[in-house]
């Protein structure tokens, strides 16, 4: 193959893959270090990407199990829950990320920087294409693996909407930085004398498709910027000519936290002067301006629809996720895939259709397939106390609790608890059978896919594979001894189960929490608890040393003005 001398990556290669594309073999064993000596022979673990789900993989192994490759386009693993705050200075994008090569020292592992494009299950090959060098090249070539952990996470949902070309996304560290030189251009733009009004209008006018956890943050990162930094240094600028519009098409913002949660985030915008605007869709966005269609009645399917326009100067497109392009090949290859966001997985995390125990899928690319019978007949006989085969409204509740923290999406669905067993007690004997259970717990399921697309799924989901693959190996000599050929087995590993330890959002100098049932509300001292939670979830001294530091900054100085 020309020129593949030229690449880092060919430093063993084995020619011979499909498409004649050389082989990568990681395993170094032709290089005379220890290292590489206790890795010879070892399986070969690749592992794709290096979010969430990969990390958490990672820090769960025992060093020196596996032979470790991790192939990801970014060299470091990103602490999304915090990106909100670096779109306005309150945190540095360094404070976010931890170099990959750090955290795979540890299981003495390999870094390869490209992107999956496919895989070839039958020969256990994975093709890679390595990023462009600076003569604008790029190469592919396979990687093989004994087993691959798919953890590539997800892209944004569009929905078809014209225009998204003028708007932000927030996913990366580049979509941060560039929102954050947005708006101080914007404010610079704003205040020179010879803006018109109407164009400072404009300018000032910063809009967010999506009323969401990200969509909810950003808004009040934003809001918290003009108040507590841009009304200081910009006295041209008065805050009643900035506008921050929230656009959410449900009844409520945050719609998957409790109805209490969304009300006091509501409550709370209202006094920061951010705009909600419920039931509304965007219809398209121009340079300029953005145009929206609100529905008057939600609940009534004719009731009559406006259409509004307004001027934008930021909008940020933030509406939900949708497949990773190299999932999206993976599912159209596969048999039995049939989600429209994810690869489907069984409850071990394998990939549906791919061979046993050598293709597994984590996080925001994952959807486990659930067997929601077996799920609701668990659920029914444990909430049925007295076993008489119905439950009564205080065992409802119980049921309607546990499958809030199953299915955290249903959260908004199960707030109207009472209204649910009244709507389904159909013989009105204030009692539900099993089937008044399955008519209610079906309509319900209609509207939720499995997990949530959260870090605490993809983290969960990892740390159950970097255990089992470390089980794995250790019991690799029983197991062979008593006959057992999928090492995989799931009568020798646990079925992934998936704990819900309650979700968060930062609404401004506020904080909500909703934990699973129970939620909680409050100002300085949610806020306070609120960053006490991402703190301690640093993945490194470094990293929680940095945030401190900003946290400090900002205190004391303010955020940082500066445009780059
Ligand atoms: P990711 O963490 O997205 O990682 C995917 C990795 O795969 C990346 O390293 C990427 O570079 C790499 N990759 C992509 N394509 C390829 C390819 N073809 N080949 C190789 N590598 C590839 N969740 C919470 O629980 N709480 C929060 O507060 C929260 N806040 C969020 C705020 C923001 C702004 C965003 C964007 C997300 C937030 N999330 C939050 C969601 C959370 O970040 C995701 O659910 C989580 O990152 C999913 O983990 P993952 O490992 O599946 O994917």
């Amino acid at each position: 193959i020309a020129g593949v001398h030229a690449s880092p990556l060919a430093l063993h290669p084995r020619t011979g893959g499909p498409n004649n594309l050389p082989i990568i073999d990681t395993d170094l064993s032709q290089e005379e270090d220890e290292t590489t000596r206790q890795l010879a022979g070892k399986p070969k673990l690749v592992i794709i990407g290096g979010g969430w789900g990969a990390v958490a993989v990672l820090k769960n192994l025992r060093p020196e199990e596996y032979n470790v490759t991790v192939i990801s386009p970014d060299n470091f693993n990103l602490f999304t829950p915090l990106l909100p705050s670096a779109c306005v200075g309150t945190v540095e994008p360094r404070t976010l990320v931890e170099p990959l090569r750090k955290i795979i020292a540890r299981v003495k592992g390999h870094y390869m920087s490209g992107k999956a494009v496919d895989i070839e299950m039958g020969e256990k090959l994975l093709e890679i294409e390595v990023p462009k060098d600076e003569f604008g090249n790029t190469r592919r070539c396979y990687v093989p693996y004994d087993k691959l952990v798919i953890a590539v996470g997800s892209s944004t949902s569009t929905h078809g909407v014209p225009g998204l070309e003028h708007c932000f996304q927030l996913k990366s560290i580049p979509d941060a930085q560039a929102i954050r030189r947005r708006i101080m251009t914007n404010l610079e733009l704003a205040s020179l004398p010879t803006t018109t009004p109407e164009e400072r209008k404009r300018l000032l006018s910063m809009v967010i498709a999506g009323g969401g956890p990200t969509g909810v943050e950003v808004a009040a990162e934003i809001a918290d910027m003009m108040s507590e930094d841009v009304l200081n240094y910009f006295p041209k600028l008065l805050r009643s000519e900035m506008s921050i519009k929230i656009i959410q098409s449900r009844e409520h913002i945050l719609n998957t936290y409790s109805q209490h949660i969304s009300e006091f985030a509501e409550k709370r915008f209202a006094r920061s002067d951010i705009e909600v605007i419920k039931n509304a869709r965007v219809s398209a966005v121009y340079p300029d301006r953005i145009a929206i269609t609100v529905k008057n009645d939600p609940r009534d399917p004719n009731g009559k629809v406006e259409s509004r326009e307004f001027p934008a100067g930021f909008v940020l497109w933030s509406t939900g996720i949708a497949m990773n392009p190299f999932v999206k090949t993976l599912v159209e290859k596969l048999p039995n895939q049939h989600h429209s966001k994810a690869i489907v997985v069984d409850n071990h995390l394998r990939v549906k259709g791919s061979p046993l125990g050598t293709v597994y899928c984590i996080g925001d690319s994952a959807t486990i397939e659930t067997n929601m019978v077996d799920y609701l007949m668990d659920l029914f006989d444990k909430a049925d106390t007295n076993k008489d085969d119905k439950i009564d409204y205080q065992e409802w509740e119980k049921m309607a609790r546990n499958i809030k923290a199953n299915f955290p999406l249903a959260g908004s669905q199960f707030e109207k608890v009472h209204d649910l067993f009244i709507k389904y007690d159909t013989d009105k004997d204030n009692q539900l059978s099993l089937n008044d259970v399955a008519r209610a717990f079906y309509e319900i399921s209609k509207k939720i896919t499995s997990l949530p697309a959260t870090a605490q799924v993809a983290a969960q989901q990892g740390e159950y594979l970097g255990k089992k693959f470390t089980t794995l190996t250790k019991q690799h000599d029983n197991l062979i001894k008593n006959g057992v050929l999928d090492l995989d087995d799931p009568a020798y590993s646990k079925p992934f189960k998936y704990m819900h330890l309650g979700s968060l959002a930062y609404v401004g100098n506020s904080a909500v929490f909703d934990l699973g049932g129970y939620s909680f509300t409050g100002g300085l001292v949610a806020m306070y608890a609120w960053r006490s939670v991402y703190w301690s979830e640093q993945s490194s001294v470094r990293t929680k040393t940095l945030l401190m530091i900003d946290w400090i900054k900002r205190g004391i100085f303010g955020r940082d003005l500066s445009k780059f």
